[in-house]
């Protein structure tokens, strides 16, 4: 059999890697199997998967019934389309589920594939909205800088971290930045988005767009007043709240979503990832009632968006099994208790550890940042490369995690799946703690 290895360099483009590395050192890990919290892989090492693998994997890999959800629905209607009058039954009864589980006043859901999908689709929407309201000069959409959305052509604008624009060349037009709340608090960052939006003048901006928890930019979970001051922000310019539920949706942050942690309820709401726990690719935005009724009333003509797959019925009906099994599971409920063990664990570690800055969680949904002087936060010098050394530690160890370094932060996130048990938090938190005081060692600290 030809190596793996090699085929892999030979023929698949990674995504989201440095292709000269790749082809250089070729792939660390190839995958074989999951079950649980655990994934296998070629050579038989086992590794606690502390990421749910892109945030996603909410109810742990290898779930039989998901299987025979799919496998029921293809054997019936793999796919047709949900193009303009055509239907089908998973995808009106998820949809359906959505509206139920969403908080109040968000009832009518657009599918797509997948996050970036969503975000792509939400910018549409909001400008639709605004045009159809004899508003076409709201085009802007406000984001938060360290706020990840996806990498298609308006989710890479909405991003604010500089390193996801390279490859598009230059954002496009009508996408700012403002302050994330992280290291600043809400009074700043509030302060920083009104300014924004005086700036840019409050009549052209459409929508101000935020995830709950900005994941990707390193697990930065906001103050508890900051979404509720966003809500008034947006409230006193007309501006609509987009919220990107798509790593918070679906039990992530011990609540159903993100948002009401904040009894906060948006506009509208994107979602991908948790849906369907990985094991299909499906997204979506919910819009509100109010959002509804003036795309209802208002819409001339085709609404000239959607994607072939929008309402996929194999997707739908694995979503459905999914979400399913989160209520009987109560998985969202050991998200909240379990994220609380592993706050704990983290803040016992550091106690005993001298590189351990801040940690945090909001259900199974965590960060641990290195830093030089946990007193005065001072941070490591970018190239001494102190979190990706962890992270290579850990995999030693037998942990997937993933490090967050953007604007010289050493950041260690974690977001496990929704099962994870008291003993694997404990399990978890001493390989954290062996890969720190390894890595602690090695610097001399
Ligand atoms: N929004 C958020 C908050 C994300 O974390 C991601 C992906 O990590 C996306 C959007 C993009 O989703 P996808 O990769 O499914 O396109």
């Amino acid at each position: 059999m030809e190596n793996l290895i090699d085929l892999d360099k030979m023929h698949f483009i990674h995504p989201t890697s440095s292709i000269k590395q790749q082809q250089e050192e070729g792939s660390k890990i190839i995958f074989e199997k999951g079950d649980g919290i655990y994934l296998t892989d070629k050579n038989e090492n086992v590794y606690i998967d502390a990421m749910s693998s892109l945030w996603n994997v909410n109810i742990g890999h290898g779930r039989k019934k998901l299987a025979e959800a799919a496998a029921e629905q293809m054997e019936k209607l793999a796919f047709s389309s949900a193009f303009s009058t055509f239907s089908h039954e998973p995808a009106i009864k998820l949809a359906k589920k959505i509206a139920t589980i969403t908080p109040t006043g968000l009832n009518a859901v657009f599918f797509t594939s997948g996050g970036s999908e969503s975000n792509d689709s939400a910018v549409k929407l909001v400008r639709h909205y605004w045009k159809i309201q004899g508003q076409p000069n709201r085009r802007k959409i406000i984001s938060l800088k360290r706020g990840y959305h996806g990498v298609a052509a308006a989710s890479t604008s909405v991003t604010g971290i500089p390193e996801f624009w390279g490859m598009a060349g230059h954002l496009m037009t009508d996408f700012v930045h403002a302050d994330t709340p992280y290291g600043k608090g809400t009074e700043k960052a509030i302060t920083s988005l009104r300014h924004v939006i005086e700036e840019e003048g409050p009549e052209t901006i459409a929508a101000f767009m935020a995830e709950p928890v900005q994941g990707a930019g390193g697990v930065l979970i906001p103050p508890d007043d900051y979404f509720k001051e966003v809500r008034e922000l947006c409230n006193e310019y007309g501006i609509l709240l987009v919220a990107d539920e798509v790593i918070t949706g679906f039990g992530r942050t011990g609540r159903m979503f993100g948002m009401e942690n904040w009894g906060v309820i948006p506009d509208m709401m994107t979602f991908a990832k948790g849906v369907t726990s990985g094991y299909i690719p499906l997204g979506g935005v919910v819009v509100s009632d109010a959002i509804h009724d003036v795309l209802k009333e208002k819409s001339e003509g085709t609404l000239f968006h959607g994607f072939t797959y929008s309402g996929h019925p194999t997707a739908a009906a694995v979503a459905l099994k999914n979400i399913e099994i989160i209520e009987q599971e109560k998985l969202v409920e050991n998200s909240r208790k379990m994220g609380e063990q592993l706050v704990k664990g983290f803040q016992k570690m550091k106690q005993q550890l001298d590189i351990v800055g801040d940690v945090r969680t909001i259900g199974l949904l965590g960060a641990v940042e290195l830093v030089q002087d946990p007193k005065t936060n001072k941070r490591f010098s970018s190239d001494m490369k102190v979190a990706p050394k962890v992270i290579d530690a850990l995999h030693e160890r037998g942990v997937i995690c993933r490090a967050v370094t953007y604007e010289s932060t050493d950041i260690i996130c974690f977001a496990p799946p929704l099962i994870m048990e008291q003993s694997q938090i404990d399990t978890l938190v001493d390989k954290l703690h062996d890969a720190i005081l390894f890595v602690q060692k090695q610097l001399g600290v």
